[in-house]
């Protein structure tokens, strides 16, 4: 067994090895019977950001250049995922992807894939005014841009960086790029996070953006989450139905992990709907469809792994595209039933939020 950058063990399989070995073909399955068919690409852990439930004001060590996965790399890594583990959809995330340079040429790669994948991106927004029309021409179907507060002080606070102004106008330009609908995903901060969540949802009512908002998990680099601090959907359902009139979305939820609410319109705000997403008070893991690669090059079958499969390695070492398919097939086989947080047992991942990919 070796050791990743960030201290965690690598193997090629997982910890607890199921009886049985994985399926050689067929779709991406665990013991459990979860089928993975969205993948999570996680391209930098780097951010510009410092959001507090996520990272350290100084930044982390970032992972060296020649740990990342190459564009030729990923390229494969995508190729084998869609041809022949069955992955439907595409998220890329980081860190910070739109600090990646070749984000848009990796979006187009993507989109020559066949059956071609649904492609989405989590971003904090800053830089994307700039850039959503030709990630748009480039393929890109989907955004999801990350923000916790309209208000400019919190907003500053929260994220250590004073760029509200810059997320705003790339949610405007995602909007008018066409790459609809745009989400919004929030985590509400201890201090102000639900009056935070009634102006935002004021806010992406107004602008016709869908609002989701996320229970904090425990992916903190600082080790500093705690169990009695998050807000949870309980409290800000809550909250928000003091100002809202909510009624539950009649549409089936299948493995999406937002419950979905519609919001009546008023003469004070167009109709809408808002999600919320409880992570960590009501987990949604029995239907999770998640496989996740990291920007080493590492697969995590859930995003609270304490394993990972190196699949870099396997790429730098001249493996074919079966002993590739295998790996990936063998770490997704192991996947727990569960994150755990809530065992008494529960031991927080070394890898933060930031460089796994959320
Ligand atoms: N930098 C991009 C962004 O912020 O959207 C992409 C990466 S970020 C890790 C992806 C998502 O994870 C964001 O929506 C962020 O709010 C969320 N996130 C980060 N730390 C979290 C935590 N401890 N609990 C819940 N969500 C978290
Ligand atoms: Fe950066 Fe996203 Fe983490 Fe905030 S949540 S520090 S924007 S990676």
């Amino acid at each position: 067994m070796t050791v990743t950058a960030l201290g965690l063990p690598t193997v090629s399989g997982a910890a607890t090895r199921p009886a049985a070995p994985a399926p050689v073909t067929g779709p991406l399955v665990d013991t459990y019977g979860r089928v993975a068919t969205d993948l999570r690409v996680s391209l930098t852990d780097k951010c510009n950001l410092r959001c507090t439930y996520c990272m350290p004001a100084e930044g982390l060590d970032w992972l060296p250049g020649e740990m990342l996965l190459s564009t030729a790399e990923l390229s494969r890594l995508l190729h084998i995922a869609v041809t022949r583990l069955g992955i439907t959809s595409v998220r890329f995330t980081g860190g910070e992807p739109l600090v990646t340079r070749h984000l848009e040429d990796v979006v187009a790669a993507t989109a020559t894939l066949q059956p071609r994948p649904e492609i989405t991106l989590t971003t904090n927004g800053v830089g994307l005014a700039r850039r959503a029309a030709g990630l748009k021409q480039a393929g890109l179907d989907r955004i999801n841009v990350s923000l916790d507060t309209v208000d400019a002080a919190h907003f500053a606070r929260i994220t250590r960086r004073d760029r509200l102004t810059d997320v705003l106008e790339g949610l405007a330009a995602a909007k008018a790029a066409g790459l609809h609908p745009v989400k919004v995903n929030a985590v509400l901060d201890p201090v102000s996070g639900l009056d935070d969540a009634v102006e935002l949802l004021r806010y992406c009512l107004d602008h016709g953006y869908q609002l989701r908002i996320i229970e904090q998990m425990p992916l903190d680099a600082g080790h500093n989450w705690r169990r009695g601090e998050v807000i949870d959907a309980e409290a800000i359902l809550g909250r928000l139905r003091r100002h809202f009139d909510l009624q539950p979305d009649p549409r089936p939820r299948g493995s999406a992990p937002a419950e979905l609410w519609q919001v009546a319109g008023t003469d004070a705000h167009p109709a809408g709907t808002v999600g919320v997403i409880a992570s960590v008070s009501h987990a949604f893991c029995s239907a999770c469809d998640r496989t996740r690669l990291t920007a080493d090059g590492q697969i995590r079958s859930c995003l609270f792994s304490t394993e990972e499969s190196d699949l870099r390695a396997l790429l730098r070492s001249d493996a074919d595209d079966d002993a590739i398919e295998a790996a990936w097939r063998t770490a997704m086989w192991a996947k727990p039933a569960g994150h755990g947080i809530n065992d008494p047992d529960f031991v927080q991942p070394v890898r933060p939020m930031s460089a796994i990919g959320g």
